[in-house]
């Protein structure tokens, strides 16, 4: 189970929502068996989903960010529902590369340097909300402040990181976003800034036993923080067997007919849990029935 905590200053100009995602992450490794690098950089993407699905405000709503760069890990996304529950997936669980020149493990490299981020925000209206930026890193902590930057023009402080151990199980996960709502002053900005420059990285924070709580009041000590709310966001799949059926019936009649005139049994298999569903030929032809002949 993850641990949120958000905290807000005292004159509300700004707030802090922090994460331990060790549990979240570590299901991620077990689940897509991913090396290390992939093990970071898909833990902080889905840490961020987490996060910021977290400020959405219908209970039904939910929220995806997508990288589509040149890396070789390929496309990531995650998916967060409105209470930060989250679940991922990555084109290439498997890259391995030598650590960057800082000496960590180099998520940029296989992110990718070039390409785009997306945030897409369903909050039930007819077309979801869909923001594309190009990165600016590929270390996906930038490329979030960034976002929120540019497409909601609010100032944003993210950090993200990921701790694999030597046997590649996760040793503490997690981050933390700082957002000024815009009344807040120079005086507020300056602040923040200082606690932030004087912070340790969120991982090592978390790996030492500092809580989320703690966390966020070091973010805006000075400030008077107060507790704003908590949740425990978990990995979550919602995958069901009616959900695969819909995609297999968007592929359209004719496809459905062909697969079912095969006569062997179609498996589908969910990107975000690995669940196997199975269709016999005959399930397929029904489908086929209520599939549009496109
Ligand atoms: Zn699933």
């Amino acid at each position: 189970m993850g641990k949120l905590y958000r905290a807000i200053s005292a004159d509300g100009s700004a707030f802090a929502a922090v994460l331990d995602a060790k549990d979240i992450v570590s299901e991620i490794e077990k689940l897509h068996k991913t090396s290390a690098v992939v093990t970071a950089g898909l833990g902080r993407l889905t840490i961020a989903a987490s996060l910021m699905g977290y400020m959405l405000k219908g209970e039904d709503d939910s929220l995806t960010l997508r990288i589509d760069a040149d890396g070789p890990a390929g496309q990531l996304v995650a998916v967060s529902d409105s209470r930060g529950n989250v679940k991922s997936t990555v084109a290439n669980p498997v890259v391995e590369l030598p650590l960057n020149d800082k000496g960590k493990l180099d998520v940029a490299g296989a992110v990718g340097r070039d390409g785009t981020l997306a945030v897409v925000k369903d909050m039930g209206l007819r077309d979801p909300y869909v923001g594309v930026i190009p990165l600016v890193s590929g270390e996906i902590a930038e490329d979030i402040a960034n976002y929120y930057a540019i497409s909601e023009q609010i100032p944003t402080v993210c950090a993200l990181g990921v701790l694999v151990d030597t046997d590649l199980s996760v040793k503490s996960a997690g981050g933390f976003l700082v957002q000024l709502l815009p009344f807040a002053d120079e005086k507020c900005i300056d602040i923040i800034e200082k606690n932030v420059a004087a912070m340790r990285p969120v991982s090592t924070l978390l790996d030492e036993g500092t809580t989320p709580e703690q966390i966020a009041n070091m973010l805006l000590d000075g400030l008077e923080p107060n507790e704003l709310d908590s949740a425990s966001p978990v990995y979550r799949c919602d995958c069901s067997r009616e959900r695969t059926e819909k995609v297999l019936i968007s592929i359209g009649q004719k496809e459905l007919r062909a697969i079912a005139e095969e006569g062997k049994d179609t498996e589908v298999k969910c990107h975000f849990c690995g669940k196997n569903y199975i269709f016999t030929p005959e399930e397929i032809s029904r489908l086929a029935e209520g599939a549009s002949e496109e």
